[in-house]
């Protein structure tokens, strides 16, 4: 079956869809994005995701391409139409289209791109299983990662580095040797105390959906949580250490720039909020 993807109206095969090459996200990368995870054909989190897509296209003064409720429409129909029940869906939001010159354009109309894929869930249970490693890389974003952008150069660059290290992940450190997070997931461990600790939310990472939803399943459990910063060496010494992210919700980390974490196998507080997740549900 072909994959059907949703572009500005219509919905067309994959080989057949297509933006204009003045699409300002083509151009300058001028645009957002969210992924929203689908189990068992539902959509995992879904008002969590539109509520940051609205504020990432507040903060880019980029308008809603479409009403919120034809949106959700466009999404499950993406989904429907590609018949996923475990996988993602990818929306993307850019300025439009319009002549390549840097100010915003006056009357460009927002372009909207919605893809589905399944997920492959082997590859995720065999991560989970036998935990991760990562590496350390200087972070080299800009200064707002909280807005979920499509300008991903150094994250990308950040994750070839990591795949050709044999890693899975790579963790960013800022300029004053905290880590911020993984080039594509949020980055956690379990103190020598049992605390669970992760950078605080702001300009200096992407507030994860899941980190929100694992922060608030961690409180339920009764495990402590403290948000700061904390250094590779921490994290190297640290009881557990884990990533988090919509696709895979929690993959646990056992490898730092080759030293282990703990003993090198997934930790019990990760595996056991890897399931408090499913019970929390839908933060509102
Ligand atoms: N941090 C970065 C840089 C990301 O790109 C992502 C996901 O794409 C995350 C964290 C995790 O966010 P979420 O839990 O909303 O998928």
């Amino acid at each position: 079956m072909s994959r059907i993807a949703y572009v500005n109206g219509r919905y067309l095969p994959h080989a057949e869809a297509g933006v204009h090459i003045e699409d300002r996200g083509y151009q300058f990368a001028d645009g957002v994005y969210e992924v929203c995870g689908v189990r068992d054909g539902k959509l995992m989190d879904e008002t969590l995701h539109l509520e940051r897509l609205q504020r990432s296209l507040r903060e880019l003064r980029i308008g809603m391409p479409v009403p919120l409720p034809a949106l959700r429409h466009i999404l499950r129909e993406t989904i429907r139409q590609n018949r996923i029940s475990n996988g993602m869906v990818y929306f993307q939001v850019t300025r439009g289209v319009a002549p390549r010159d840097h100010p915003f354009p006056k009357d460009a109309r927002p372009s909207l791109v919605v893809t589905a894929k399944r997920l492959n869930e082997g590859r995720i249970a065999a991560a989970v299983a036998s935990g991760v490693e990562v590496i350390t890389v200087p972070d080299r974003r800009w200064a707002r990662r909280d807005i979920k952008s499509i300008a991903l150069l150094p994250n990308i660059l950040a994750k070839q580095a990591a795949r050709e290290a044999g890693a899975y992940e790579a963790w960013l450190v800022d300029a004053d040797g905290f880590v911020t997070e993984g080039s594509s997931t949020n980055a956690w461990i379990v103190d020598r105390e049992g605390r669970l600790v992760t950078r605080p939310a702001g300009p200096d990472i992407l507030n994860g959906i899941t980190r929100r939803v694992l922060l608030e399943a961690a409180r339920r459990e009764g495990i402590e949580v403290v948000e700061r910063p904390f250094t590779p060496e921490e994290a190297k010494s640290a009881r557990e250490a884990f990533i988090s992210a919509s696709s895979a919700i929690i993959i646990p980390v056992i490898r730092i720039d080759g030293q282990p974490v703990g003993n090198a196998v997934p930790g019990s507080t990760t595996l056991r909020l890897r399931e408090a997740y499913s019970r929390v549900g839908e933060l509102s």
